[in-house]
């Protein structure tokens, strides 16, 4: 296991995962030509762009009938290092519709199996937490805020108002949002609740704003401070859970007023984003950090001892594939592999 631990750190991986056709989609043709564990092969027929095949290569690619309990799997060992005292950060990119909320969250009518990756991270450092309870006695908390509009909100009020909160750095706790709520949890049943909070806390933006999940970035963070019962040692490590908002283009020329506001943020901080951990995989000695509020919340844990994940998402769908082609050569330059 140590040795695994010290495979993970520093390093950025990028899982790519392929949704399924959704039900009522009429029996189409992929995108997808051809995928195998690392490898994934993009076809685009003439009528969608310069007819040709692309191919990519990642450090895993799940294909459409691949399970959250599978996708979960590849994920656990980084979840595991947050207990000891690691920072990692998990990030969902992609288009809009191709699954990054399924990953993260699951779908709204949520089963046992289809949980998605944040209520199986919560559950695994409880059930480890628990396995250590005669040497390590761990405290674990949730803090859930957006960023819209280069704005972050706190997700987590009682009172469903979406305090503006800043991002604050401490000598003490590093880049961190103090004003945002702070929960602490001992049981998946809380994290249920808190993330259903979160949720009708998004929703009720949504609704003035028409789907405004796809245009924020959701953030779910862990924060976990274990103590050593004999030596009173104490470790901190955190873990960021990340939906990031759409990927798609939007076309400058035909939005106006809120949305083109809106196109132009995201745009910002994505392309921040792909910056910062391009710079950190081509181990450059400037990261450009503060070029947007998302670097700047997760600063401490992107880079140095910090381990990163990122599934990027792809629709199947061959009107899809202009995305599909962009989302890859992102996820690419972001990739060390
Ligand atoms: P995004 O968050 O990227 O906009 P969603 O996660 O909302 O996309 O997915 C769009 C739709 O596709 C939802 O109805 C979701 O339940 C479904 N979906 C996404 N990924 C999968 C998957 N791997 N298996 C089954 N359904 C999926
Ligand atoms: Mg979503």
């Amino acid at each position: 296991l140590y040795n695994q631990v010290q495979d993970l750190k520093g390093n950025i991986r990028v899982y790519c995962r392929v949704r399924p056709f959704l039900p009522g989609q009429p029996n189409s043709l992929s995108t997808v030509d051809h995928l195998d564990d690392g490898n994934i092969t993009i076809t685009t027929p003439s009528k969608y762009g310069k007819e040709g095949k692309k191919s990519f290569t990642f450090n895993k690619v799940f294909g459409p009938s691949g399970t959250q309990e599978e996708v979960f799997a590849d994920t656990q060992p980084l979840i595991r290092s947050v207990l000891d005292g690691y920072n990692v950060c998990i990030f969902a990119y992609g288009q809009t519709g191709s699954g990054k909320t399924h990953t993260m969250t699951g779908p709204s009518d949520l089963t046992k199996e289809t949980l998605g990756v944040n209520y199986r991270a919560l559950s695994d450092l409880f059930n480890i937490s628990e396995q250590r309870k005669d040497v390590n006695s761990y405290d674990i908390s949730v803090q859930m805020v957006e960023i819209y509009n280069e704005q972050v909100r706190d997700l987590l009020t009682p009172d469903g108002v979406n305090k503006k909160v800043e991002i604050r750095n401490s000598s003490q706790k590093g880049f961190n949002v103090p004003d945002a709520n702070l929960v602490p949890v001992t049981s998946t049943s809380d994290v249920l609740n808190l993330m259903n909070l979160g949720h009708k806390n998004r929703a009720v933006s949504a609704t003035a704003m028409n789907d405004r999940s796809s245009r924020s970035h959701s953030c779910l963070t862990v924060h976990v401070q274990g103590k050593n019962m004999t030596s009173g040692t104490i470790l901190r490590g955190s873990m960021h859970l990340v939906d990031l908002a759409g990927s798609e283009r939007v076309d400058k020329s035909e939005v106006l007023g809120d949305r083109l506001k809106e196109a132009t943020h995201i745009n910002k901080s994505l392309s921040a984003l792909g910056d910062v951990i391009a710079s950190l995989a081509q181990k450059n000695s400037h990261v450009p950090y503060r070029n947007s509020k998302l670097t700047q919340l997760l600063q401490d844990s992107l880079g140095g001892q910090a381990k990163t994940l990122m599934f990027v998402h792809v629709s199947p769908e061959l009107n899809a594939v202009g995305e599909t082609l962009s989302t890859l050569k992102f996820a690419e330059r972001v990739s060390t592999v």
